[in-house]
């Protein structure tokens, strides 16, 4: 029996000929396919601009700093989310201050976030935690009167839909990943958004060490024009190798998306049924790209969550926790940015998992795991 995989990337011949193409361009650094790529991307998005960088983490670093948090301030982060949210602040010397989320969709709300707010704070960073689309309306309303900027940490939700739009478009700037775990990869990589043309333009400067002429202008004059460097910046440059898959994986991620919706809708139907099974689906204000299909273990389940992933896994299922909280990490432990408690939190964390879905994940697999699953459940 074949182990099934928690999550694969749908990459084919289309991937190998770009970059195949842009080694014998002979510019493989960032250049004019990077440009491409942020156009494509922008325009799929409905923002104004996008800026490509190395990855999702160093687009929220950057997003921080254009939007004006300073060493000393507070950005308020979920806890219940990926390590890198939390640490997008620590880089600057800001201090992330963990607000907790609401259960359906595992993301922070107006409210949760108005509970930890302090005089200090400067920014939030609002996840859409699996792909689940963030009530951006209520968090866009309570950033506006508080004079706070909003960053939302798109990494996990390219294709999911706020209100009949592309999330990303409703905060001040947007991260997103093309690491492998997501929908659309480069390998590694990320993007910036935002319809600030300033900030946009500060962005572009800072990944390529704050150099006012880019790489690309200069190597395209034969008269090298003089550069300089305005303030310290970073290289947190994408290379056209990545950006050439990125263009591919662009033009199948609506593919991608209804695949994935179709799957979950699958699992959902299969398991409705089952007491103490509570599945991941759409809330009210938006649909998800199911970046993540997440199961909450709930008392009633027959068994709990390490059991079932033990199950799953003498099935040859891979199957995954579900998305870690910062505060229990030893990286933030003691940590002064716990200032509530965390419940629902704990609970998601403690009590979901993420079972196998991807692009290509065949029939029989499909049937495999929901009957591992009932099987579990008692069916
Ligand atoms: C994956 C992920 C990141 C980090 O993305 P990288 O591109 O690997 O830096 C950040 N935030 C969230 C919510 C993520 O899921």
């Amino acid at each position: 029996m074949n182990r099934i995989s928690v999550m694969k990337p749908w990459l084919g011949t289309a991937e190998s000929d770009a970059v195949a193409e842009v080694i014998a361009s002979g510019w493989v650094a960032q250049g004019p396919k990077t440009s491409e790529f942020e156009k494509a991307f922008a325009e799929h998005q409905n923002v104004d601009h996008a800026v490509a960088v190395s990855s999702c983490t160093t687009a929220l670093q950057l997003a921080l700093i254009v939007a004006g948090v300073r060493a000393g301030d507070d950005v308020v982060v979920p806890s219940f989310s990926f390590i890198a949210t939390a640490n997008a602040p620590t880089y600057l010397g800001a201090r992330p201050v963990f607000a907790d989320v609401e259960e359906l969709t595992g993301n922070v709300t107006a409210q949760t976030v108005a509970a930890v707010l302090s005089e200090k704070t400067t920014a939030i960073i609002a996840v859409d935690q699996g792909g689940m689309p963030l009530d951006l309306g209520p968090l866009r309303t309570l950033c506006d009167e508080r004079g706070i900027a909003l960053v939302e940490d798109a990494a996990c939700a390219a294709g999911s839909m706020y209100r009949g739009a592309p999330v990303g478009g409703t905060a001040d700037v947007s991260a997103w990943s093309f690491h492998p775990r997501k929908l659309l990869t480069t390998g590694e990589g990320g993007m910036l958004t935002t319809n600030n043309e300033q900030w946009a333009n500060r962005a572009r400067r800072l990944r390529e060490h704050a150099m006012d002429v880019s790489a690309a202008e200069r190597h395209g004059s034969t008269l090298a024009p003089q550069e300089s460097y305005g303030e310290v910046g970073y290289n947190f440059r994408m290379t056209d190798l990545q950006a050439a898959v990125g263009l591919v994986q662009l033009g199948k991620l609506d593919a991608m998306v209804q695949r994935r919706r179709e799957l979950a809708g699958r699992y959902r139907e299969a398991f409705k049924g089952i007491a103490g099974l509570r599945c991941a689906r759409d809330p009210e204000h938006g649909t998800s790209n199911f970046q993540s299909f997440w199961v909450e273990v709930m008392p009633d389940f027959p068994m709990g969550r390490e059991q079932l992933l033990e199950k799953l896994a003498a099935d040859e299922i891979s199957a995954r926790r579900g998305i870690m909280a910062a505060h229990q990490q030893p990286a933030y432990a003691g940590h002064s940015g716990q200032v509530s408690s965390l419940p629902v939190t704990e609970r998601l964390t403690a009590n979901t998992l993420i079972l196998p879905l991807y692009h290509e994940l065949a029939e029989h697999e499909l049937d495999r795991v929901m009957a591992s699953v009932r099987n579990a459940g008692g069916e």
